[in-house]
């Protein structure tokens, strides 16, 4: 079942794949070679929505698919969905430079194929989009779909993440900031088990306490690209009552919308 699964993902993601841009072996050596002399930031901050390029990065491959749901489906495929509506509704709301992300391959190389491709793109900003797990020690099991499952339903809710190492730090937590504000306007709620010790190494600072940013230095996609960084893990699927609603359109739109309001408010200041 979870090979079918994985075997679907891959076929709707490589008809995906054929109609997009797509990172080339060359951005991610340009990527590699950026990655050894450090990020050069990119040149201006100013706003004019049609011209700002907003990379909308779909988290992990079809190959390396990421976090897998209570229910057995692919981080992956979360990802590619609600990364694909942010990416509309972005352009409907006049940022015409918006693109989505997809990146195939193994998991380590596909964030320097990111990284490359952002950069050579002279993106304004990286919004990486993934949805939530936790640590393996916390799963318990359940049966579904007559197969051994795996869920937590202890913890749930959004959380965003930025790193100190990226050359546009400050625009990257403000961007984070009103994108958690926005959320929290929604009547979403963040996750707050980061912080606790029972996370272990995912264990992070809280930088926002208010709408849940944290800090994750080392994350590559953050701290390598030139551009301004967030990355957005949109809701817990591990948790079996949140799994079903990161798949309702109503938490799609939720999500879609806080994303252009923060887009939106950015822009109006600069
Ligand atoms: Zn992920």
């Amino acid at each position: 079942m979870r090979h079918l699964r994985s075997v679907i993902v891959g076929l709707v993601a490589s008809i995906v794949l054929s109609s997009l841009a797509f990172v080339t072996a060359g951005e991610a050596a340009i990527a590699r070679k950026s990655a050894r002399h450090g990020p050069k930031p990119s040149p201006s901050f100013k706003c004019e929505t049609p011209k700002f390029r907003i990379v909308v990065d779909v988290g992990h491959t079809p190959d390396s698919y990421g976090a897998l749901s209570a229910r057995n489906d692919p981080e992956f495929g979360f990802n590619f969905r609600l990364a694909r509506l942010i990416t509309a509704k972005l352009k409907s709301e006049g940022f015409a430079a918006t693109r989505l992300l997809v990146t195939d391959g193994k998991a380590r190389p596909s964030l320097f194929k990111r990284v490359g491709a952002a950069n050579e793109g002279r993106a304004d900003l990286f919004l990486s989009v993934h949805h939530d797990s936790v640590p393996d020690k916390l799963l318990e099991t359940w049966e579904f779909d007559g197969a051994k499952s795996y869920f937590s339903d202890r913890f749930s809710g959004h959380s965003l993440f930025v790193s100190r190492q990226n050359p546009h730090f400050a625009t990257s937590l403000m961007l984070a900031r009103m994108i958690g504000r926005q959320l929290k306007q929604q009547g979403l709620h963040y996750a707050s088990q980061y912080t606790l010790p029972v996370m272990g190494r995912y264990r992070r600072q809280l930088l926002d306490k208010d709408v849940g940013v944290y800090r994750y230095d080392s994350l590559v996609v953050l701290s390598r690209t030139r551009s301004a960084a967030v990355l957005l893990e949109a809701g817990s699927i591990i948790n079996r009552d949140e799994e079903m609603e990161m798949n309702s359109p109503e938490r799609h739109e939720a999500v879609a919308q806080a994303v252009a309001a923060a887009m939106r408010e950015f822009c109006e200041k600069r």
